[in-house]
């Protein structure tokens, strides 16, 4: 149970009784929750959360949701939290949104364990190397945490045709929550998706089009398409990075209030990054943590590295990756809507990007299963290679703090494992 459901719980039987004999109660707030507006992350210009929308009218960026901190501070205190008994992401309600009165759509996403990796860290030298493994969300990653905030808030807002372009486990997120949501999801995928991802779409009960090329020709279809469906395209939908950033709380949490020196995530479309940064923005203006930020370093595939090559060139956004190719599925992403934010948040955090290529990918993820007990996506797997690279070349030392994310399970790649 949430504090707020306590507080107000049992309110209408209140109100009733008040009606009876006559009391005058305080009007009944419209919606319980500290959402104030959105906000455009380009140019500022505010938007109402209250209406189904993509981009800033304005000039087509991303819009971030913006909460009353202050209001929100006073709900819910750090300290209240170790009484809380929800586990899902939703534990912080407070910060999230959907109005208290509205049950979200929820497959109890988030709440995965932070695993010390001593063994392979060990190999390392390494006393403080993490895994947050995404692997045990539903749909086996951690797509599952976007959707159940946007599936939910598009449900709310009155939507009943969801539609995303996806290169893997975003479609099974989707249709997956659209089917408990009861709405219908329609999934533009390449037509060279693992096959796991496009038969649990299938199961889940969405509508599937697979198209010849990559996620940004799905999106070009969409785009085509005149239906009157809600498009839920990370970052083109504002709340799908509300339910990521909550990576950053739950790492918080699970630290004590105290970040990691370093966080290693495999970055697509980045969203997780940008969620994660933007939750440890909030949490120090809630006074939950301080002002120390992880170094953030974004790990792409050698075949499709635009936001490495940005990075090196000192670019602020990327251009299209030419003839993208490569097995982690997720990091397929040759052009993303946010590479501006994520470039600004790994030179902001002094941190960087590094490409690996598949071959590499694989084998450790061999190393990882066998040396932790986790069957790791390729995307995950990229961290850790990514790490050694990172140890070799002087930018991490072995005596930090790391934190890579496992972004989902190697089960839904067996036809890239089984070689
Ligand atoms: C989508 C995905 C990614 C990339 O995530 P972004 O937050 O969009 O960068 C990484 N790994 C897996 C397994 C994914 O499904």
């Amino acid at each position: 149970m949430h504090t707020a459901d306590r507080v107000f719980g049992g309110r209408n039987a209140k109100r009733m009784a008040a009606m009876r004999h006559h009391v005058s109660i305080a009007p009944r707030p419209l919606y319980l929750m500290f959402l104030t507006h959105l906000s455009c992350t380009s140019c500022g210009l505010h938007h109402d959360w209250a209406k189904l929308q993509n981009l800033c009218t304005a000039c087509r960026k991303p819009l971030f949701a913006v909460y009353d901190l202050e209001q929100a501070g006073r709900a819910l205190k750090r300290d209240a939290l170790l009484t809380r008994a929800e586990k899902s992401l939703w534990r912080y309600r407070e910060l999230l949104p959907v109005p208290i009165e509205t049950s979200p759509v929820s497959l109890s996403e988030g709440g995965t364990p932070l695993l010390r990796a001593g063994r392979f860290g060990a190999s390392l030298q390494m006393q403080n190397l993490w895994i947050k493994d995404e692997s045990q969300n539903p749909t086996q990653s951690f797509k599952a945490r976007g959707m159940s905030v946007a599936v939910s808030m598009a449900k709310h807002l009155g939507a009943s045709k969801l539609v995303a372009p996806s290169a893997g486990n975003a479609g099974g997120a989707l249709a997956a929550y659209a089917a408990r949501a009861g709405v219908e999801a329609h999934v533009f995928m390449p037509r060279d998706t693992p096959r796991a991802n496009i038969i649990e779409c299938r199961e889940l009960g969405a509508c599937v089009t697979l198209i010849d090329g990559l996620i940004t020709d799905c999106a070009a279809e969409i785009g085509r398409r005149k239906e009157n469906w809600f498009d839920v395209s990370t970052l083109k939908e504002p709340y799908r990075i509300e339910g990521k950033k909550t990576l950053g709380y739950e790492l918080a949490e699970q630290l004590n209030w105290e970040l990691p020196d370093v966080i290693i995530y495999p970055t697509g479309g980045g969203t997780g990054l940008i969620g994660m940064w933007k939750a440890f923005d909030e949490m120090e203006k809630l006074g939950w943590i301080g002002k120390k930020r992880p170094r953030m370093f974004s790990v792409q595939a050698e075949g499709c590295a635009p936001i490495v090559r940005a990075f090196e060139a000192g670019e602020n956004s990327a251009a299209e990756f030419p003839d993208a190719r490569t097995l982690a599925a997720g990091l397929r992403v040759p052009k993303a809507i946010g590479d501006f934010l994520i470039l600004n948040i790994l030179r902001q955090s002094n941190g960087g990007a590094i490409a690996v290529n598949d071959e590499e990918m694989i084998r450790v993820a061999a190393e990882v299963a066998s040396s932790e007990g986790l069957f790791v996506a390729p995307e995950g797997a990229a961290c850790f290679a990514a790490l050694r690279s990172l140890l070799s070349s002087g930018k991490i030392s072995p005596n930090e703090s790391v934190v890579i994310f496992n972004t989902g399970s190697g089960i839904k790649y067996l036809d890239c494992y089984d070689s």
